[in-house]
């Protein structure tokens, strides 16, 4: 470490750590790597525990949106993984918003802080996304993306990239912080939820799961969630959904949620399954003045009914990441206990069994839904808890 860095006798820092690399598509290697260092504004983090995504797994088996080096993710001695929680270890020069041993979660996206858009507080929608690599360093950070996450021991984190945690939360609900900013972030792009107001779900995905617990939490009514999968929908109704549709028992789901919000409809959809369909079904579950927030990957292009959108002044928004600081929002929600995130926890693994458990987050073994993998630090707190 340099002489600049702060450490402490608390928290020894090896010279190396295991890290697991991205190789060829679909290929993790465990390996050696060395410590990073943080530079200012940076601290050290010691990886306790990390949640798989589903963003995880796109990138490992097609590369984008992981953009290294101007290019794609693939043998380039980088490690993915971006939802994880952990210990400070270590401050950069003139870091004191952090002090060595802080609990904190993480966001991904620093932005780079000079352009357009993140002077505007849009970091995750940065401009120089990606550019942070010799002769074109503009700064952007996005660990896990564009620069090396937590399927690891030890990562950097920009300071405006961390949240800090009780004690009272747990080191696998902590990993959930992230995608329960996710929902948040797409609910303040709508527009900041009025409570009142009411809100449809598609799809119980992690985002979709926490979209319903995070709506619940600021009030609106009703929230109604569809899928089709009964044991998530289940979980959607614990979360706070008023509502569940399964859409394969369910004929017409759009008459459904008119039935359901006075005959006109939703004030707001958050979309998260990415289905063909999903955005037109969400025009017509919206009511006129109504906004679709777009939150899932899709799997394929799809034509739009435009002329519903437009003769209804239909709002359409798209996000990426968790922006406007959804991340620390979501964590007070999470901190007051006002839902369970972990809930939506099915499966635990270590850190050196990551490959097992991204087949079971990829394939849904066992009904998978969020996959957390522990370092031995955090194990060791759960012995001594026990
Ligand atoms: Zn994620
Ligand atoms: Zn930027």
């Amino acid at each position: 470490m340099l002489e600049t860095v702060t450490t402490s006798p608390d928290f020894p820092i090896p010279d190396s750590q295991k890290a697991w690399v991205l190789g060829d598509v679909g290929e993790l290697i465990h390996t050696e790597k060395p410590i990073p260092v943080p530079d200012k504004a940076e601290v050290l983090v010691r990886i306790d525990a990390i949640a798989v995504c589903g963003t995880d797994i796109e990138v490992i088996y097609h590369g984008p949106p992981a953009l290294i080096h101007g290019g794609g993710p693939h043998n380039k001695n980088w490690t993915p993984g971006h939802e994880y929680m952990g210990t400070v270890v270590a401050l950069g020069p003139g870091v004191d918003e952090y002090a060595i041993g802080d609990r904190i979660t993480v966001e991904i996206h620093a932005g780079c802080g000079r352009c357009k858009r993140c002077r505007e507080g849009m970091y995750t929608s940065c401009h120089n996304y990606g550019k942070n690599y010799q002769g074109n360093d503009k700064g952007h950070r996005a660990n896990g993306f564009t620069t090396d996450g937590g399927f690891c021991e030890y990562a950097v984190n920009n300071i405006n990239t961390m949240v800090k945690i009780s004690n009272h939360m747990s080191d696998e609900e902590a990993t959930l912080v992230v995608t329960a900013g996710t929902s948040m972030y797409g609910y303040t792009e709508l527009g900041g939820l009025v409570a009142g107001d009411s809100v449809v779900v598609t799809g119980p995905g992690p985002i979709g799961l926490l979209g319903v617990a995070v709506a619940k939490a600021l009030g609106a009514s009703p929230v109604i969630l569809s899928g089709t999968r009964d044991n998530r929908l289940k979980i959607g109704t614990k979360l706070g959904a008023d509502h569940v549709i399964n859409v394969r028992n369910e004929e017409d789901v759009v008459a459904k949620v008119k039935e359901l919000t006075n005959g006109i409809g939703a004030d707001f959809v958050l979309e998260c399954s990415g289905a063909p369909n999903a955005l037109n079904e969400a025009g017509y579950m919206v009511n006129r003045g109504g906004k679709i927030c777009l939150a899932a990957f899709p799997s394929e292009q799809v034509p739009v009914d435009v002329m519903n959108i437009v003769a209804n002044n239909i709002y359409l928004y798209g996000i990426r990441g968790e922006g406007q600081s959804g991340t620390k929002r979501a964590a007070a929600l999470m901190e007051m206990k006002r839902f369970d995130a972990t809930l939506i926890h099915t499966h635990t693994f270590h850190m050196d069994d990551l490959p097992e458990a991204i087949r079971y987050a990829k394939d849904r073994i066992e009904d998978a839904i969020k996959v957390v993998l522990k370092n031995d630090a955090s194990l060791a707190k759960q012995a001594a808890a026990e």
